[in-house]
Formats: C-alpha cells, structure tokens, sequence
C-alpha cells in the first residue's frame, strides 16, 4: 500500500546529505555484519550453514526497519536544497569491483519450476518474486522500501536484489505488475533497464501510476507498459499468464496464476476478501473456483495481516462509517488517510458531490491519486465540486470537507502543517472536525501523537480509527487467507509479503487449518525453490544474492557504495556540525549555537561566517519550534540542515556534510 507519489518526489529533491555522526559507523557496521554483501568471502568459504545465519543477521538487521505500508514516518517531504552531484561520480559503475562476484545458484533442472522472492519477504515493501522455467523468466511486482534516516541516513529507499535476473536478462520475458502502490512499482524507475527493459504488464490505473512516476525520471529509456484487463489471459514468451481481479485498497489490484507444463503457479497479490459477516461475496467465490479448476503447484500468498484472526473490516463499512459522519457533521470537516487508500478517497468525494459539500485536497499525492482516478475514469464528478484551499470561506462550513496527506504525523504532511500553523491557507478552529481514516502503523506511534497532541490543542473534535470503523486495512486476516488457500488447493504454499514474524503466524494458519507443514516453504529474501515436476519442492542450499541495493538519490548501489561516497563528500567538501542546545517546551535557544568544523574551512580565519551561520541556525529554529507543542526535534534539526547548507554553498560554494545536534533541556 505505501505509498505517496509525493515521498518518491521530495526523496528525489532531497539530494543533500544530512547524516548523523554515527552515520559511518552504522552503516560499516551493517556491512560488516552482513557478510551476504561480501560474496568473495561467501564464495571463497564456500560454506553454506555460515551463509545461512549471516543471511539471518543479515535480515535482522533489516527488519528493524519501519514497515513502509501506508505510508510510514519515512513519508516526509524534505524541502532540502538539492544537491548537485556533478563532482561525485554517482553511476552504478562507482561500485567496487569486489562485489562483482556472487555466489553460482545452479542452472534450472529440465524437469523443473523454479520461484525466487528477490524481496518482500522480509519486511513490508520492495516486493518482487519471480517465476522461472527451463524457456522463460517472468517477474512478478518490482517495488521498493523507504528507510528512515535514523536507520539509513543518506539512502532513499531499497531495492530488491536484482543480479539473477540481471545474469539471465534474456530470459526475462515480462514484468507483471499487481497493482500500483510503491511496494509494488517503486524499483521500476531503477530497476526496469538493468534487467533488459522487458515489456510491463499491468491494469489501467496501475499503468498510469507507473508512467506518472516515471515522468519523474526523463534520462531513463522508455518503458513498454501493456495494459491489460483484470481477468486475461497472455503468453509472455512461451509462458501463459493468467490476470484475475482481487480486492485491495487501490483500483484494478490483480493476482496472476502463471501456467506452466507441470502446473500453475498462483501469486496472490496485495489482497482482501470482499466478504459479510466471513461470508466472501459472490464475485469473490467466482473468482477464486476459477482459480481453483487449474492444477495448482504453489501459491505465494499476502501475510502483512496474518498476525490478526478471523476477518478484517470490509472497506463497505468504513465507507459507510465515513458517508454518516460527511452527512451529519456540524461545522468542517478534515478527513486524514493515505494517498494510497484509493478507493476511499474515490468514495469520500462521491459522497460529497451527493450532499453538495465542496471539496479540497490537500498533499501533492493525494491530488496525484486523484487526478489518476479521473483519468481512469473512476470517478466522475463535476469540476466544481473541487475548491482551493484558500476559497473556503466562501461556503459555510458544514460545506466543507479537506481530504489531507499526513496522518502518520508526517511533519511535513498537510495535517501536521495545519496543526502546526505553517498551511499557507488552512487553520483549524474549535468548530473542526478531524477524522483519521488510518491505523498507525508500528513505529510511527510516536509522530502520531505528537500529531494528535498538536491537533487537539486547537480544541478540534477527533474521530480516529479506535473509536469507530474509520479505517480498514487492505490486507486479509488469517480467515480470508486460509479461504483462498482452500479454494486455490495448491499442492505446495509460500507465505509471502511481509516481515519474517507475518510469514510464519501466515504458516501457521495453515498448518492449524490443516495443510501439511512439509509442503510448505517460509522464504528469506533469495531464496530458491525448485518444483521438480510441480510433485516435488526442493529448496536450494544456495540462495540468489539478496544483499541490500540502495538508491540515494539516484545512484543505486550497496550499503558500501553509500560509506564511500559519504567518505568522498567529506574528502572533498568537509563536514560541519551544529550543536544547539533549546528549551525542551519552548524551543528558545538556551545559548549560542556550537560549530565544530572539519576539512571545510579553517574555523579561525572564518568569524564572519561562523557568525552568520549561527544568525542562519537561530532563525531557523525559530521558524521550526513556533506554534509547534510539543516540539517536533525531527523537523527542528532538517529545518537547520536546510537553511545551513543551503547557505554554506552561497558563500562557499561548498557542500560538507551538515550535521545538526539539537538538544532539548
Ligand atoms: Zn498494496
């Protein structure tokens, strides 16, 4: 789900560097700890039980990352100067030649189906498996995942390995495509020419999401994007693959089934049912005993709410629970979701047409989104029904209704720049009502309530998803799950999208609703599993080499790519660091900021600088700690980088690494 536009183009202007000081440490210490990343060392070794558990340091590491569905805290518009990268090299052939060598996962037997999960499995993002035969390669999704800065500093997002397919680029005869959220298309802009450019399939709106992102990317070569129907059938290469429609929270989300000799193979999709009280509606149950007629060898399944029993809420009641609070709120109406809840932003404004209240949207991706729905034809309303923010007080305000970006407590997201007196045109008053139509997705728990305390401090009223069905999610729980395993009766079963804990409770499931525990494969990332005449599974000691691929900016590299080029940025143009000690409540400044410099300009002979960069830092934090309670340190320390930098260069016509240290007393 993930996923706003909006992320994908303030990562893209965000080329300026903000690291923390223990930016080299972590990051050496994620490389050394993965020695995966290392393959001459794996290869010379040659030991697969140590290249197993290094796999699972390896992953450890990288769950602790923030799942990115929804929308996460990494969802933050940085409004940071952006950065030239003339003087640094910043191709892929800046990698060190170390890395070229991996280790040989075997040739694919005659007799067998091969499946691989080059992402996804684990954590929440970078989704990408693909399903290989003795002819052809097919790959299924091509996403990527935001990282926080704490985690990463310096890196966008990640990649999914891809070196298989690039060593077996001419075998690969099609990229299908789900759906559209970021996790599901976000590598396309990286990833799509290294592996040959091969056509992309997918529906309408997922389509134009992918050429929308892509307009972001000019110097890249044109993609093939073929749209096609929910429920089609397509030979790609000698391979037919076949379409079937699925319930998500974004439009035209498909599973596909892929046919080979010795049976299908079903990956499933972000996916839901569409079901009352358990009972899955009657377009589900033709779909899915559509599916079930084929022989089917495995299915890959969606785990990202397996940890939940039962059923989740049908997205009809939430649509419901919004349409009565649109209908029978007094005074304005502020609803808080995801870009990425696609349906509902199509429902909300439907129901507002009906009752003749006018609508503003407010975020860059929510207004992508939107614009994409009109183009897809998915919803038809008049123009008018769409006003400026800053037009609203021609209505009364029970005729208002604000579609906002930023419920995470994203600090840059419309709601907390509301909240936070810094929306152009938008102020809250007591006669608000706020809904925040999205759960709060583990380790944004924090931004959230900083995000409600400030909300609540202009006396709004708050209808958020604990208290009434506001929100639902677009994932299956463990009865939805275990019902389309049933119906698609796969010999062999793969839990799939999600971290390694979502797999295992998915397996679980299973295996307490009575599929075999033998017949079932719980992935890493790089994983090899062949069916040996769709009758056998046999998991592969090797594993296909899944270090992480990063993209910062727009280089991609691995973790060691982003140690060297921080090293290069600090030979060449230094580093400088801001140490500031404010007022926890208040945010004054307790005392004049600190300097400390490295390799940048000598500090002795540079007074007037140092004295206007500390006026630059006290304006800054000024700006960024006003109307905010309690103070977002976050946003206090980007606001310094941003201003710092950005004047560093005019006068110096340098870049060091700019390191703000904001302490609150
Ligand atoms: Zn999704």
């Amino acid at each position: 789900m993930a996923n706003e536009e909006a992320r994908s183009r303030s990562r893209r202007q965000s080329h300026s560097r903000r690291p923390s000081i223990r930016t080299l440490d972590d990051n050496n210490k994620a490389a050394s700890e993965a020695p995966t990343t290392t393959p001459q060392k794996a290869a010379s070794r040659n030991t697969r039980s140590t290249r197993a558990s290094n796999a699972k340091a390896a992953s450890s590491k990288r769950s602790s990352s923030h799942p990115s569905r929804g929308g996460g805290k990494k969802n933050q518009a940085r409004n940071l100067p952006a950065r030239s990268r003339s003087r640094l090299p910043a191709r892929r052939d800046d990698r060190l030649p170390a890395k070229v060598q991996d280790v040989m996962v075997p040739a694919i037997p005659e007799n067998a189906v091969r499946f691989i999960p080059l992402g996804g499995v684990e954590e929440v993002g970078k989704n990408m498996v693909l399903v290989e035969t003795p002819e052809d390669i097919i790959v299924s999704d091509c996403g990527f995942q935001f990282i926080s800065d704490e985690e990463q500093p310096g890196v966008d997002y990640i990649l999914p390995n891809i070196k298989y397919l690039e060593d077996r680029k001419e075998k690969v005869r099609a990229v299908v495509i789900t759906h559209g959220h970021l996790d599901h298309i976000g590598g396309v802009p990286f990833i799509m020419e290294r592996i040959g450019n091969p056509p992309i399939y997918c529906t309408e709106v997922t389509a134009l999401l992918i050429k929308k992102r892509q307009e972001e990317f000019p110097h890249m070569p044109k993609l093939t994007v073929n749209v096609v129907d929910r429920e089609c059938t397509l030979k790609m290469g000698s391979t037919p693959v076949h379409f079937f429609p699925v319930t998500h929270s974004i439009s035209d989300s498909c599973g596909v089934s892929i046919e080979t000799k010795w049976g299908n193979v079903v990956i499933s999709g972000d996916l839901k049912l569409d079901h009352e009280d358990g009972t899955p509606s009657a377009r589900e149950e033709e779909v899915w005993s559509k599916i079930a007629k084929d022989n089917n060898i495995l299915l890959y399944a969606d785990s990202t709410n397996a940890e939940k029993d039962g059923f989740s809420i049908p997205e009809v009641v939430v649509h419901n629970t919004l349409e009565t609070i649109i209908r029978e709120v007094k005074g304005r109406l502020i609803i808080g979701t995801f870009a990425s809840q696609f349906e509902r932003m199509i429902h909300i404004i439907k129901v507002c047409e009906e009752l003749n209240k006018k609508v503003v949207v407010e975020g860059r991706s929510m207004r992508n989104n939107l614009e994409i729905a009109k183009l897809a034809g998915r919803v038809k309303v008049r123009d008018d029904t769409f006003i400026q923010a800053d037009h609203m007080s021609d209505y009364p305000a029970e005729r208002i209704v604000v579609l906002a970006t930023g419920a995470q407590g994203e600090e840059f997201g419309a709601l907390m720049r509301i909240a936070t007196k810094r929306h152009r045109s938008i102020s809250f008053t007591e006669r608000d009502t706020i809904v925040l139509s999205s759960s709060v997705i583990p380790g944004n728990e924090l931004s959230v309530q900083k995000l409600k305390d400030n909300l609540y401090r202009h006396g709004v009223r708050i209808i958020h998803y604990r208290a009434s069905d506001v929100h639902s999610t677009g994932h299956g729980n463990t009865g939805e799950l275990v019902w389309i395993r049933k119906k698609v009766n796969p010999r062999f079963f793969m839990p799939g999208y999600g971290y390694h804990s979502m797999l295992r409770c998915h397996a679980q499931a299973q295996m307490d609703a009575g599929f075999p525990k033998e017949n079932i494969c719980i992935p890493d990332n790089g994983t090899v599993v062949d069916f040996i005449e769709g009758k056998e599974m046999k998991v592969l000691d090797v594993k296909a080499p899944n270090s992480l691929m990063m993209v910062d900016g727009r280089t991609v590299g691995d973790v060691q790519d982003v140690v060297i080029r921080d090293r290069r940025t600090l030979a060449q143009d230094g580093m400088f660091v801001v140490i500031a000690t404010v007022n926890a409540r208040t945010g004054e400044l307790r005392k004049s900021p600190d300097i400390i410099s490295r390799g940048f300009v000598y500090l002795r002979e540079s007074k007037d600088l140092l004295g206007e960069a500390r006026v630059i830092v006290k304006k800054a934090i000024n700006d960024a700690t006003k109307n905010a309670n309690p103070i977002d340190f976050e946003y206090v320390k980007k606001s310094i980088n941003d201003s710092v930098s950005r004047f560093l260069l005019q006068k110096t016509n340098k870049r060091p690494i700019v390191i703000p240290v904001v302490l609150g007393l």
